[in-house]
């Protein structure tokens, strides 16, 4: 034994030799191991807690960078925090769906210290059908990180706890994107077979909940046996590579292999084809589906049972073993209770899974840290997955101690993770930010569309200082408060977007309250009636047709479609020296000398400016023409076709004149097009533009 604690050299001085390590109880291991490691950290590290994981999170590359006075969080702010974790923990493991997407809450876990804070791995199972397991050994989360930097800077800290880690062999496995499971399989009559006892959920990481039902009628036969047999011969062979205590060699009261739950990817997507072509509810993803085929399953509910009927096998991948000495299993540990016992060395571990279990597993011995970070990165790009029969968020490192000097053991486990295994997971697109406005800004057909004006920060290597806020009444339900901080993510190129506001920041009567009138113009803002309903349309518009803003626009977008090489910069200055009005037909007026007179203009693009207008007066069709007018609900494709068919813009004008024109068109564009037209043509001003417009093109033809 004292070999073992020999191995490690912490920088720093505290006698570890003197910590007793009993071996086989695994739980005590930890305790010990970890109290002494607490307290080497707490003499070599003295800021509180929170400030020094603050600091530790916002040195991480690829996210935030917020002063540390910002980071901080008062403990009405904290408490807030975590109640909403725990909301969207609940959701994720106990309602089978998720409430944010993983990103932001990633980034709200960051700011709260990570799990490491709460000391919660999961949630606690909802009171329910499902009877309670209790883990003799705490089913632990890992510690992640997002970058190959972040990865290396964690093996660091590691070695400089335990300097012989720096030597050893580690070994990769595929994260897989689904429901952790314990399958304790429980001995019978010779010792030699084995059968599952038990099927459990990992639940808040010491309590799960009982998912045997499900696990025995709808996973896999191959993949989780009912029934493993191991061979007396067999066994001598491995209890030594498994370094099984003697205690546990003769009688080993229970075998527990632990994985993930999962669909294969190809027969979850033809779930999916064959539940919408029959018109069925589509789960959300896999992870979800799983989770709900193992908690469903057990309820008397009629309706959840047929729902199963559909569902691909559960399939699973093993990627830990243990074994459990006999003693009651609810015993107290080492006193008459069961004993837990890891393998050192998990390369062995799993091996022994896949040959003697006859049970999936991924594990990949590489012969350093630096190998297997490699190989991990691997798994995070596209090419390493897409060979992968499952959907995986990263790949997770473990220190594969092949020569079973105890290493494991001695760098431990925290309350919620262990120190010997990392996760490498995709570069979380999701950060904490302080909200500096919210801009409302009015688009040409007069809608108005809130921004996020954002401290800067950088997500996946983009320095990100605007988000979206989609539309009014989805920015008044973040709850905002303008210097506040906000979760900002940004999913793949499209544009980022504020997911919420942290919970506890400002009270009501600070939060954001949308405007109910023309940020341009002052003009009330309406939210126009949609559908056979009428039901009012989420976005808020302005309806004046003189709105500053609204001009600006229309004429930009104007000139874009009809004329070459004339950007918004010339059409603002065409527009503030009044060259051009809020009336588009001006564009036929302007002559090289007007133009040419402008400031940042010369003869020469004037003489440009001029001739692109005269190639559209001689090329543009109507449709064209009345696509580049901005009618409300009037794409390309319906303003074409409605050209087309009519001819002339004057035979646009006049279908306002009568109801007995509609039907000559209703067949060409659809209803909400021709309604939104005829509420455009109601306004005598467009219908003198359309007039003027057909002039200036009848002259051009
Ligand atoms: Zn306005």
């Amino acid at each position: 034994m004292s070999s073992r604690v020999s191995h490690c050299r912490p920088a720093c001085t505290l006698p570890l030799r003197s910590v007793r390590i009993p071996l086989g109880s695994m739980y005590g291991i930890r305790l010990r191991a970890s109290f002494g490691l607490m307290h080497w950290r707490s003499s070599c590290v003295s800021r509180p807690r929170f400030a020094a994981s603050a600091s530790a999170s916002s040195a991480s590359p690829g996210s935030s960078s917020p002063s540390e006075k910002e980071q901080a969080l008062a403990s009405s702010e904290r408490s807030a925090l975590e109640s909403e974790l725990q909301r969207q923990r609940d959701a994720y493991y106990n309602l089978d769906k998720s409430r944010v997407s993983d990103a932001t809450y990633d980034a709200l876990e960051k700011l709260a210290g990570g799990h490491g804070a709460s000391g919660t791995v999961g949630a606690v199972p909802t009171a329910g059908t499902h009877a309670k397991v209790r883990h003799a050994v705490p089913m632990l989360s890992l510690h992640s990180e997002n970058t190959a930097d972040g990865l290396h800077d964690w093996h660091r800290r590691l070695v400089k706890r335990c300097a012989d880690v720096e030597r050893a062999r580690w070994c990769v496995e595929p994260k897989v994107d689904g429901v952790a499971i314990s399958l304790r399989y429980e001995p019978v009559a010779d010792g030699t077979s084995f059968t599952l006892a038990c099927a459990s959920s990992r639940g808040d990481g010491r309590l799960g909940e009982d998912v045997s039902e499900a696990v025995r009628s709808l996973a896999h036969r191959e993949e989780v046996p009912r029934d493993v047999h191991i061979p007396p011969d067999v066994w001598r062979t491995w209890r030594e590579r498994l370094d099984v205590p003697d205690e546990f060699a003769s009688s080993v009261g229970a075998l527990e292999v632990r994985g993930e739950a999962f669909f294969a990817r190809d027969e979850f997507a033809a779930l999916v084809s064959a539940r919408k072509a029959a018109g069925a509810t589509v789960p959300a993803n896999a992870r979800n589906a799983v989770s709900g085929a193992l908690r469903r399953l057990d309820t008397a509910d009629e309706n959840a049972d047929s729902a199963l009927d559909d569902l691909p096998p559960i399939r699973f991948l093993a990627y830990d073993l243990l074994l459990h000495s006999k003693g009651k299993e609810k015993g107290k540990e080492g006193k008459g209770g069961s004993k837990a016992h890891q393998p050192a060395c998990h390369s062995y571990a799993m091996n022994f899974t896949k040959d003697v279990l006859q049970m999936s597993a991924h594990c990949e011995p590489c012969a350093s840290f630096v190998d297997a970070a490699t190989r991990a990165r691997e798994y995070i790009e596209d090419s390493g997955r897409d060979s992968l029969a499952y959907e995986t968020d990263g790949a997770v490192l473990k220190l594969d101690d092949v020569e079973q000097s105890g290493l494991r053991d001695l760098v431990g486990t925290s309350r919620t993770e262990p120190r010997y295994a990392v996760a490498l997971k995709r570069p979380a697109l999701a950060a904490v930010t302080t909200l500096e406005a919210v801009e409302c800004r009015v688009g040409r057909n007069g809608q108005v569309t809130p921004l996020a004006r954002l401290s800067p920060v950088t997500l996946g290597g983009v320095t990100v200082t605007n988000a979206t806020l989609h539309n009014l009444e989805v920015a008044a339900g973040l709850g905002l408060v303008v210097g506040g901080r906000v979760v900002v993510e940004r999913a793949g190129d499209v544009i980022p977007r504020v997911t919420m506001a942290v919970p506890g920041e400002g009270d009501e009567t600070s939060k954001w309250q949308p405007p109910n009138e023309c940020p341009a113009c002052g003009s009330p803002l309406v939210r126009l009636p949609t559908g056979p309903k009428g039901i009012p349309e989420k976005i808020a518009r302005c309806m004046s047709s003189q709105c500053p803003e609204q001009v600006k626009h229309r004429t930009v977008h104007f000139a874009k479609q009809l004329f070459d090489g004339v950007g918004p910069g010339k059409v603002e200055k065409l527009l503030t020296s009044g060259v051009v009005t809020h009336d588009v037909a001006d564009f036929f007026e302007v002559t090289v000398d007007s133009v040419a007179a402008l400031d940042g203009f010369q003869t020469k693009s004037a003489t440009k400016l001029v001739s692109a207008i005269e190639s559209a007066r001689a090329s543009a069709s109507v449709g064209d023409v009345l696509y580049a007018l901005s009618v409300p609900n009037m794409g390309a494709i319906s303003a074409r076709a409605l050209g087309d068919e009519l001819g002339t813009l004057r035979a646009v004008s006049s279908l306002g004149d009568s109801v007995d024109r509609h039907a000559d068109v209703e067949g060409i564009i659809g209803p909400s097009s021709l309604k939104s037209l005829l509420t455009w043509l109601d306004d005598a001003s467009n219908r003198r533009l359309l007039e003027r417009l057909h002039d200036v093109f009848s002259r051009g033809s």
